[in-house]
């Protein structure tokens, strides 16, 4: 039987949300013993988020983790820190092996790269795609070693990273009882990752054939603007605000 993956989703209402819950959703499907942590930045439960998360059939569990008021009038917001941090929580007090990974809702992942970090024995990391103006983010690898990070925006970061190309064993959290993400915006992987500390990038497990190969996309969705304006009780919505 193969470890377990915990794919930590957060979500947030908005058009385009059930479009990207069922998009990743059915890429998850194809996936063996995973399950989906799916965590919406919102005060209430969503009846058309549960809808549609029992429509795909993906075994999951549901939760909410609204963003602190603070942060909501900020201009560069920390987009699904509370999400990802209550997905951690979850996990302390649920999982004792496997491997967690971040998966925002809007990526897009070829299903070989859940395989692969299924192993990771502490931190695994690989290339993602349309990053930055560079198109790319991925650790530099020489000799099968890594040997720094290439990434369009270094930010005085020691782990210039995108949250789609690492992942992280259950284990290795429990190890570091207080690992979380920090309410930065820009810096929710470098700070996330420190706080995992001590390993050395000798460590890091390097996917994705020695990263040569672009298995998970930084996509991003259009916003629809039509749909904005209408109000979404239309949608059969009827668990607003
Ligand atoms: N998100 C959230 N609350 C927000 C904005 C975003 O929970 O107010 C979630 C979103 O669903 C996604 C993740 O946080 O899974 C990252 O947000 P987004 O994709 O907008 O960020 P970007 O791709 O621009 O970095
Ligand atoms: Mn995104």
């Amino acid at each position: 039987i193969k470890p377990p993956l915990y794919i930590i989703t957060p979500t947030y209402r908005r058009p385009e949300q059930l479009a990207e819950l069922t998009r990743l959703g059915y890429t998850l499907k194809h996936v063996a013993n995973l399950l989906w942590l799916v965590i919406e930045d919102a005060n209430r439960t969503s009846e058309m988020v549960i809808q549609t998360l029992n429509r795909i059939g993906v075994p999951y569990e549901y939760f909410l983790a609204p963003m602190p008021e603070e942060y909501k009038s900020k201009k560069a917001k920390p987009r699904g820190v509370s999400n990802r941090n209550r997905g951690l929580s979850w996990l302390r007090e649920n999982a004792t092996e496997g491997v967690f990974y971040f998966a925002d809702d809007d990526n897009t992942y070829d299903i070989s790269i859940f395989e692969q970090m299924r192993y990771t024995k502490k931190v695994s990391m690989w290339p993602v795609g349309l990053v930055t103006k560079y198109g790319v983010s991925s650790p530099i690898v020489k000799n099968g070693k890594i040997v720094g990070f290439y990434d369009g925006w270094l930010g005085g970061r020691k782990y210039p990273v995108d949250m789609a190309g690492f992942a992280v064993s259950v284990r290795f959290l429990h190890e570091r009882p207080k690992a979380k993400m920090p309410f930065k915006a820009g810096y929710e992987e470098d700070g996330f990752l420190k706080s995992l500390a001590p390993f050395e990038n000798a460590e890091i497990e390097l996917l994705a054939n020695n990263c040569t190969e672009i298995l998970t996309w930084h996509t991003q969705t259009k916003k629809n603007n039509a749909a904005e304006k209408l109000n979404m009780t239309k949608y059969g919505d009827t668990n607003l605000v």
